[in-house]
């Protein structure tokens, strides 16, 4: 007969520390069997439940779709206890001072966009890009994209001079690792090789002093970690591992996740009149699952849009972006981009809760973005 074997002290106070790092089990309602399935179907913790929303949970697990909203509201509960989210409901001040505390700013690069922004690409909620091809999107994205490696005082979302990392999710293959050098070289984030008038006159590219300021470089773009989903599905399922990825302790923190373009696959992948229906509901979910996670890991959230000229528009602009009204309600800045001269871009904030509906003119150089003269 087989001895029961006796645990030791240390293996049960590792069992202890688990279950105490495990959220879920934080969660009121949350029992054995509850655990189970929700562990079973991927969800390890009280922020995978927010991201998923009730609907998602219930198709997942096959628990009660109301057992699903009841305990997204027990986990939203728990974490707010934890002043990871905001609440749902608190007073102004309380909320002035919960902004002040969670919010940062990252700069676009051009200090009148950040302006017209009110600071800059705030984290915690989603901000969304759109205009024409060629307004400037990808562009404003990579610029963004090397900005975020800035210390604080410089407009980046670095604290201390820590490393952070970047999600860049390139569903249309404009991503292109070159020109975030470039970007990286012009703004003077390395040491560049000194150059004679002649050269500047002649505006010859920045180029790294030596082998060591070219490595800081490259160790930016080792912090970018790129995705390319080449379908709807598979970019449904980049956003879904976004969690696991954020919340991994290894590595440095996540601060800034660019979406070029949120829309694209979608517009591609459903054609038919009658899949719209489904292609929306895809749509909405994704665009739910990023909003959501900007929100409980108060990260920077980025993403383009592209447009549609819509002809029954007979006064003011035709160009409407795409994406419905989920998008259009979702993101908390929507900005429309145009193209305005040779090398100049219109950025027009026409969505914010807290900021005048302002334009701003940017110069687009090798350095990125940058502001209009
Ligand atoms: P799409 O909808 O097709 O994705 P987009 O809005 O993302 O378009 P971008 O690719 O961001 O547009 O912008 C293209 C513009 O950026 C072009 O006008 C191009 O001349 C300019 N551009 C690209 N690289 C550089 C660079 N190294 N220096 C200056 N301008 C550049
Ligand atoms: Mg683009």
């Amino acid at each position: 007969m087989a001895t029961k074997k006796t645990r030791t002290k240390e293996e049960i106070t590792k069992d202890l520390e688990e279950v105490e790092d495990f959220s879920l089990a934080d969660v009121e309602g949350i029992g054995n069997i509850r655990l189970k399935k929700l562990n079973l179907a991927g969800i390890q913790r009280a922020e995978d439940l927010i991201v998923r929303g009730p609907m998602e949970l219930h198709q997942l697990t096959g628990l009660d779709f109301d057992a699903c909203a009841d305990m997204i509201e027990k986990a939203r509960e728990s974490l707010q206890k934890k002043d990871i989210i905001g609440k749902t409901s608190l007073s102004g001040r309380e909320l002035l001072q919960h902004r002040a505390k969670k919010i940062q700013y990252l700069t676009t690069g051009a200090s009148n966009f950040d302006e017209i922004l009110g600071g800059g690409v705030e984290t915690g909620v989603m901000t969304e890009i759109y205009g024409e091809f060629g307004s400037g999107k990808t562009q404003v994205a990579m610029t963004c994209a090397v900005n975020c490696h800035l210390p604080v005082e410089k407009g980046g979302l670095s604290v201390d001079g820590e490393p952070v990392r970047v999600v860049y999710i390139d569903t249309e293959n404009s991503f292109r690792p070159d020109r975030m050098l470039q970007i990286i070289y012009e703004r003077g984030m390395i040491e560049t090789k000194e150059q004679t008038p002649a050269e500047i006159k002649a505006e010859k590219p920045k180029e790294p002093l030596n082998e060591e300021e070219e490595e800081k470089a490259l160790k930016i773009l080792d912090k970018l970690k790129v995705y390319k989903p080449d379908n709807a599905g598979q970019q449904v399922m980049v956003g879904e591992e976004l969690g696991k990825e954020l919340r991994d302790e290894t590595a440095e923190p996540i601060r800034l996740i660019i979406v070029d373009s949120m829309t694209s696959e979608f517009r591609m992948d459903f054609t038919g009149r009658g899949e719209l229906g489904e292609r929306q509901q895809l749509l909405k979910k994704h665009i739910k699952h990023v909003s959501r996670i900007a929100e409980i890991y108060n990260v920077a959230v980025l993403i383009t849009n592209q447009v549609m000229i819509s002809p029954s528009v007979m006064f003011g602009d035709p160009v409407k972006p795409i994406g419905g009204t989920t998008l259009g309600h979702t993101s908390t800045h929507r900005i429309y981009l145009r193209k305005g001269g040779k090398d100049k871009i219109v950025a027009k904030l026409v969505d914010s809760p807290n900021n005048a509906q302002n334009e701003a003119v940017l110069t687009l150089t090798r350095a990125g973005v940058q502001d209009g003269e």
